[in-house]
């Protein structure tokens, strides 16, 4: 089994599910006493965030480049960025490691396509909905990208920042993403990618009437599948 490199923090909430989901996953895969070799680097997400706010992608870039690098000196084989929006400066962080680093919105893309679907909803921060990044990757893997209009990727956006990232679940935001949901599938998303890595902690495929894309689960998935060497 290779040690996977964790960048997390952003938010340490849906870090603690990746761990937790991860060492799942490979005593489900190996049994016994087995559990995931994980090197952790979380970060202040206050840091984060305010760089985010400011625009200062170069800056956050620079720093999870930097802690990337650490991960790798601490024996990461691979390294997983545990967060969607931060995917911003992928090209910055795989470019300062030598060993593979695993796309978050590839992993969705790929789930998107093994299900037969070619158009999607997407939910996520505002920085992932609006700019090209995600819905670029995804497009290069075939894949259209419906997002939602100005008034629910505020709402959208809030309930990460707001609730979701301090570890609140309220009812009324699971109602609001809902009929998000349902907009989106009105308009001819097939299926909905839950592209922040908090929104699985509101949202499930109940909440939904097409299939979902949890991209935490769906990311823990394919990055301990590689690590055990299965995919
Ligand atoms: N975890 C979130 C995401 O997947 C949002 C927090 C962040 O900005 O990193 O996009």
């Amino acid at each position: 089994m290779q040690t996977i490199g964790v960048l997390g923090g952003m938010s340490w909430e849906s870090s603690l599910e990746w761990y937790r989901l991860a060492n799942e996953r490979v005593r489900d895969r190996l049994g016994g006493h087995h559990s995931a070799k994980i090197v952790l680097d979380s970060v202040d997400f206050a840091e984060v965030e305010a760089m985010q706010a400011r625009g200062e992608w170069d800056a956050a870039g620079e720093l999870l480049a930097t802690r990337a690098r650490a991960l790798e000196s601490a024996g990461a084989e691979l390294l997983v960025l545990c967060t969607n929006t931060m995917h911003l400066v992928a090209d910055r962080i795989e470019e300062a490691v030598g060993i593979p680093f695993l796309h978050i919105a590839d992993v969705a893309a790929d789930a998107v396509t093994r299900a037969g679907l070619s158009t999607v909803g997407l939910l996520g921060t505002a920085f992932t909905m609006e700019q090209p990044f995600y819905r670029d990757r995804l497009a290069a893997r075939g894949i259209r990208t419906l997002v939602p209009g100005a008034d629910d990727r505020h709402r959208v956006h809030s309930v990460i920042y707001d609730e979701l990232v301090h570890g609140q679940i309220r009812e009324e935001s699971r109602e609001c993403y809902r009929e998000v949901i349902e907009r989106l599938v009105a308009e001819g998303a097939e299926g909905i990618i839950l592209g922040c890595t908090e929104i699985e902690l509101l949202v499930s495929a109940d909440d939904a009437p097409v299939p979902v894309f949890p991209t935490t689960a769906l990311h823990v998935e394919a990055a301990v599948d590689r690590a055990l060497g299965v995919a």
